[in-house]
């Protein structure tokens, strides 16, 4: 059965400029699916569609996660349901810090109380897992932080709370080669949990490179106009987006 099942979605921004038309997506839990396309495509568009960012209205369709239909709920359900959106530009957030903000996230979605001990081991270990040091857990959210290190940040958010389904927005994009292998690390530690699902907007292939890839989505001016596996990927990197342009237009 699916986890997300996207059906016919047509999206608008602030109700004016249509972005998305008819959009048809379907993932199962434990798939990763790839979305790619040039820029502008509105690639970004969907994600917070997805997430339910009030600037992106739902002009025609449907989202169906888990079960629910979520098309008009709002984003904290959204996050609450289990779906996880990591930011092309993660905001900087003085006053609370970086382990609080996940902290707060983790309670605010489970109900559940947080058990500081085990919390912190968890914490402990994820940011081992991305080569972040400890320290950071202390420091204001994103501060300060390099471009690389606010995407660990996001990285460490998805690996602490451990949702159903990450859309991972360009989490690679500005960082170098180093600082993509880690977050594809954070990435794989992620897929190693069981049925957890992604869907990864990317432009790059470094960052697949070591992720197991089932489906490979093509967007372009807000049509998806191709879906194929993992080896789409490569094609794509060796002949760029030219020949799906032309079929669009
Ligand atoms: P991508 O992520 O594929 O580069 P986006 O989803 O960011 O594309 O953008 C798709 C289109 O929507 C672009 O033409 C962009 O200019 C427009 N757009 C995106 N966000 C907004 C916004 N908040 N206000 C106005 N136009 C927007
Ligand atoms: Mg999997
Ligand atoms: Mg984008």
């Amino acid at each position: 059965t699916s986890l997300l099942q996207v059906k016919n979605l047509s999206v608008s921004i602030d109700n004016e400029l249509p972005i998305l038309h008819k959009i048809s997506l379907d993932i199962k839990p434990g798939e990763t699916h790839v979305l790619m396309g040039p820029n502008g495509a509105g690639k970004s568009t969907l994600g917070y569609s997805l997430m339910g960012n009030p600037h992106y209205c739902v002009t025609e369709g449907n989202i169906i996660f888990d079960g629910q239909d979520i098309t008009d709920i709002s984003a904290d359900k959204r996050a609450k349901a289990g779906m996880f959106l990591s930011f092309q530009n993660p905001h900087e957030i003085p006053g609370i810090s970086l382990s609080s903000f996940i902290r707060n996230s983790f309670h605010a979605q489970t109900g559940a109380p947080v058990k500081l001990m085990a919390f912190q081991k968890s914490l402990k270990s994820a940011m081992e897992v991305l080569s972040m040091d400890e320290s950071y857990a202390d420091r204001d959210l994103n501060v300060g932080f390099s471009g690389g290190e606010k995407k660990k940040a996001e990285i460490l958010q998805l690996l602490m709370l451990n949702p159903k389904l990450a859309i991972l927005d360009e989490t690679d994009s500005g960082l170098d080669v180093d600082a993509v292998r880690t977050v594809s690390k954070g990435i794989q530690e992620y897929q190693k949990k069981k049925d957890g699902a992604l869907l990864i907007i990317t432009h790059s292939t470094k960052i697949l490179e070591a992720l197991h890839v089932d489906y490979t989505h093509v967007l372009v001016k807000g049509k998806l106009v191709c879906t194929g596996d993992g080896s789409l990927v490569d094609e794509i990197n060796a002949n760029g987006f030219e020949k799906f342009i032309s079929e669009a237009e």
